[in-house]
């Protein structure tokens, strides 16, 4: 796998209001999931290539380095500019050597994944949360395989995504579900909502975080526009009529979808307030600390 340069593999989080996470760590660089709306495609990440997955040169010294030098051990979030989880992970096993690291070191972890392949590594994110704080979100946004595949091209059915969570869950691992983005004008029913938060609920997730729309901006709106006219023809039309520029494209049915989507959460008993899942997960954890100290 090509490489390339890298100094730091840690950056502190600004706050820790995203999942209360303390740091960010990309260990891959590009992704080949292929979502027809990533945002990681904008030309302000100067990421030439997106598609083509590279590994950070030397990544688990410098890690090991940077995990060593920190004077605060946090929760290290991962997955928001690629996916740990990519196919490349399967063979050459950073992100699972990573973990050795978090484990080895005392940090806690928030993985955001649309893969699977996340399940491989139950034995780490167990034995890191007998110390640390763990949650797992994966991204689902849409009920539908057949719909998924075309936005998410590369990824695996949305179908095996909540198998994914199934077992996570089953395994006691705090997990649930990014719901994000929703396309207005594609995926923003209420069908596909209801549908999403009563699987979420059946397969075990304990929280889903939503986002009723998607951010746009130069080359990225490009790319995005171009595969709305390849597969959802007039749509591109409705983008430009109701968002023009915009970088915020909120769906049109937001305000519709929260009242459902909200009312179906506490139907079944899902945590979809950030405070609520941080607090709730960190929590998780410390009651495991107890207990595993008893
Ligand atoms: S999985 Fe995430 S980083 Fe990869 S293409 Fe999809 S949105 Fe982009």
């Amino acid at each position: 796998m090509e490489t390339i340069p890298a100094k730091n593999m840690l950056t502190r989080t600004k706050n820790n209001f995203w999942f209360g996470t303390d740091y960010n760590m990309n260990i891959y660089r590009g992704c080949s999931h292929g979502c027809i709306y990533c945002d990681s495609r904008s030309d302000c990440y100067g990421i030439d290539a997106f598609d083509q997955v590279r590994a950070k040169e030397n990544a688990l010294t410098i890690l090991e380095d940077n995990l060593r030098r920190k004077t605060l051990k946090g929760v290290v979030g991962t997955g928001a500019m690629s996916d740990p989880y990519n196919p490349m992970e399967k063979k050459h096993q950073l992100t699972r050597q990573a973990l050795e690291l978090f484990k080895r070191y005392g940090y806690g972890v928030a993985i955001a994944t649309k893969s699977p392949l996340v399940t491989r590594d139950e034995d780490l994110l167990l034995a890191i949360q007998k110390r640390s704080p763990v949650i797992i979100k994966i991204t689902i946004t849409c009920a539908d395989d057949a719909l998924a595949k075309i936005i998410e091209p590369q990824v695996a059915p949305s179908s095996a995504r909540f198998s994914a969570i199934k077992a996570l869950s089953d395994h006691g691992i705090f997990t649930g579900i990014l719901l994000m983005p929703i396309l207005p004008f594609i995926n923003d029913t209420l069908a596909n909502i209801k549908a999403i938060v009563a699987s979420a609920a059946e397969q075990g997730a304990k929280f889903i975080y939503p986002a009723f729309g998607v951010t746009l901006r130069d080359s990225q709106r490009l790319y995005f526009y171009d595969q709305l006219d390849a597969h959802f023809p007039g749509i591109k039309k409705e983008y430009l009529r109701h968002f023009g520029n915009a970088y915020s494209c909120a769906s049109p049915q937001a305000k519709n979808l929260w009242t459902i989507f909200t009312r179906e959460c506490q139907h079944y008993g899902l945590l979809y307030k950030m405070e609520d899942i941080v607090g709730r997960y960190k929590l998780e954890h410390g009651s495991q600390q107890l207990s595993f100290f008893d």
